[in-house]
Parts: C-alpha cells; sequence; structure tokens
C-alpha cells in the first residue's frame, strides 16, 4: 500500500467527518460521505434506519468468511465552545496533533478503515471472502436503535460475521500498544428494602429499614465473587446510590433504596449473580425486592487467527507488540459478540476521548490506516 497517498487521503477524509457536527445520535451526514467512498470502491452500501437512527450495513466481495469493521459516526457533546482552544467541529492542526470532536473517539478509525478498504479493493481485486462494514449513530447514546438493531437484522436473514474489528480507541500511550479482546459484563439493580415508617422514640412500634440494610449491604460489598481468570480481572459489585429518609429527624422511614453495578467477568454470569443478591439478601432482610437491568454479558475472543492477524500487522507497522486488555466500559462490541464472532478492538490512544480539545497524533492516521489495511491483506488476499 502507498502509505503517502492513502495517509493522506485518511486525513483528509478524518477531517471531513470532524466537520460534521454529529452529536448522538444525529449522524449528520458521515454515512452518506462513507457510503459514497464505499460505493466507487465496489461496496454494496445498505442504510439501515432503525427509529431516529442511522445505521449502515456494507459489504464486498463473495465467499465464506466475513471480516467487518464495526464503528459510530456519533460524538459526545463538545460541552461549551469557549472552553474549547479551537472550535470543537473545526478540525485543527498544531504542532503535529489534531484537535476536534470525534477526532480520536472515533472519526479517524471510521477514516482510517475507509481509506484502508479502498486500497485493498484496489490492489485485490478479486479478495477472497467479504469485507464488511458495520456503522451506527447510536453508539454514544442509548444504543437501543444502533449496531444491536442491526445484528438483530442481519443474524434473521442467516449473515454470519467471523472476523470483526472495532475501531475504538483501544490504544494507551502509543498507537497499538493495546487491543481489547473482550470486555467485562455489567448488570444494574436497585435494592427495595421495606420496613415499618414509625416515631423515632418509639421503635418498637416501627421496623427500620436503615438498620436491616446494614447487614444486607455490607454483605453484598464484602462477597467475594470470583477471582477472575487469566483475561480478566476479579468480578466487583459497587453501590452507586442509596435513599432513605423522610428529612425529619424524629421518624422512623418507611424504606430504603440502594442501587449497584456488578462488573463481572467470564467466570459467572448475569443469572448467577442475581440469585446469589438474592440469597445475600434474604439472609438479613425480611422485605426486599431487586429491579435488574443487564447491560451486556461479558465476552471474549481468544488467540486465533483474528488476534494474530491484528497482532502480525500491528507489530509490522509499530514494530511492537499490543497487549490484550479486557479493562474500560462496555462497547458496542457486546452486541456483535453474540453473533459468535471474533471481535478485537483496536483504535487511536484514548486519553483524550470525552474530553475538551480531543485530539490524535496526526501522524497515527496514516498508521492506523496501514494498520487495518494489513489486517484485510492477512486474512482476505488471495492466497
Ligand atoms: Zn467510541
Amino acid at each position: 500500500m502507498p502509505t503517502t497517498e492513502y495517509g493522506a487521503a485518511a486525513v483528509a477524509l478524518t477531517r471531513q467527518l470532524i466537520q460534521c457536527s454529529s452529536v448522538t445520535p444525529d449522524d449528520a451526514g458521515c454515512q452518506e460521505i462513507m457510503m459514497q467512498r464505499l460505493t466507487a470502491a465496489g461496496f454494496t452500501c445498505e442504510p439501515m434506519r432503525f427509529g431516529d437512527v442511522d445505521n449502515f450495513w456494507a459489504t464486498r466481495g463473495e465467499g465464506e468468511s466475513t471480516l467487518v469493521f464495526a464503528g459510530h459516526t456519533d460524538v459526545v457533546p463538545p460541552g461549551p465552545d469557549s472552553a474549547w482552544s479551537t472550535p470543537p467541529f473545526t478540525p485543527t492542526d498544531r504542532d503535529g496533533v489534531l484537535y476536534g470532536r470525534g477526532a480520536a473517539d472515533m472519526k479517524a478509525s471510521l477514516a482510517a478503515m475507509t481509506v484502508a478498504a479502498e486500497a485493498f479493493a484496489k490492489q485485490y481485486s478479486d479478495h477472497s471472502g467479504r469485507v464488511g462494514f458495520l456503522i451506527t449513530a447510536d453508539e454514544e447514546g442509548p444504543a437501543t436503535d444502533g449496531t444491536v438493531k442491526v445484528v438483530e437484522a442481519l443474524i434473521a436473514r442467516g449473515e454470519r460475521l467471523d472476523w470483526c474489528v472495532v475501531g475504538e480507541p483501544s490504544s494507551s500511550k502509543s498507537l497499538g500498544d493495546v487491543i481489547k479482546n473482550g470486555r467485562r459484563g455489567s448488570i444494574n439493580g436497585v435494592i427495595t428494602i421495606r420496613g415499618k415508617q414509625g416515631h423515632i422514640a418509639y421503635p418498637q412500634f416501627a421496623d427500620n429499614p436503615i438498620h436491616s440494610a446494614f447487614l444486607a449491604l455490607d454483605a453484598l460489598a464484602k462477597e467475594p465473587w470470583d477471582e477472575g481468570n487469566a483475561f480478566f480481572e476479579p468480578t466487583r459489585l459497587q453501590f452507586g446510590n442509596i435513599q432513605a429518609g423522610t428529612g425529619a429527624t424524629n421518624v422512623i422511614p418507611g424504606s430504603l433504596s440502594a442501587q449497584f453495578n456488578v462488573r463481572f467477568s467470564t467466570e459467572t454470569d448475569a443469572t448467577t449473580i442475581r440469585s446469589r443478591c438474592e440469597q445475600i439478601l434474604s439472609a438479613h432482610v425480611a422485605d426486599f425486592d431487586i429491579e435488574w437491568r443487564l447491560s451486556g454479558e461479558p465476552f471474549l475472543t481468544k488467540p486465533g487467527a483474528l488476534v494474530d492477524a491484528v497482532t502480525a500487522s500491528i507489530e509490522a507497522i509499530t514494530g511492537t507488540s499490543p497487549t490484550l486488555s479486557t479493562g474500560g466500559g462496555t462497547s458496542d462490541g457486546r452486541f456483535i459478540a453474540k453473533t459468535g464472532t471474533q471481535i478485537v478492538e483496536l483504535g487511536p490512544i484514548n486519553a483524550s476521548i470525552h474530553q475538551i480539545d480531543e485530539h490524535i497524533l496526526l501522524s497515527d492516521i496514516p498508521r492506523l490506516t496501514a494498520i487495518y489495511y494489513g489486517i484485510m491483506t492477512r486474512l482476505l488476499a488471495p492466497q
């Protein structure tokens, strides 16, 4: 791949995408730009709008194996323009750094994967298998009409996705030093403990839910869930909110509510966590319920064809091997993982994402393009 020519194209496309003020869930024209480029490179593009959210699915080629590039065009709100050194939707270079909302999360990745696909289509016009794109504008928001819906539609028509590279900013200190090969699961619970309201001077006629909560919530917080494993940290429960009391100093309240989140490893699952929480609470409290909301089960891509191709491609461009990690928050990978797809997240340095003056090193954009291109050639170049 002629690096300078394609590198310059990827930088230009990054700038063009930053100029679209695509505050979640607004796509602001980004997907139209990408689809035009991909169509010209021989892709069949299919817009898939759900609710108010624009998404698209695109493929090029035929055959058994499909390598998908996934990402989002939406960005988090920039905050006050006056806090930025230069306007957030005006891409600006300063000292080899490109500033703008979405520069790192994740418009440079979108530009790099688009230009890498153009270069690959030109070089290997009859590549084996299929190259795909699964792009949404609803990742930073509620994520209900985005990747999850596209994946459901693709499963319904019998599509199989073998390998998926998500362009999320995975790198820590230098490009490609960390790739994510899985994510922890996440589940939220809200406990309501019911007692009996009464006068604080006559506790014998009341049942204080705060007192029963002390022991119950302490037991939950101290519960050893598992020790994690080679790929995951131990499962952890953390309380985020507790509410009880009427505001008066002489009233025992009638109920207490406590919200918590569990980030969990592949050593356990959501069903086990639910039943253990209920058991622990029953040991201390007579009248309670828990409302659950599952954000995602954990997923893991073990070393194999995809991890090997990504690792080799990073080594060829940067000279160093990436560390595999499952840390951090959830991502759209959780929805794609349901199809049994091998998934790796690989993108720019994440130090400035969601911040004022978000940025990316200009020189990392051509390098990321070359890494994505290298993954395509390793998995799909004709033998
Ligand atoms: Zn992102």
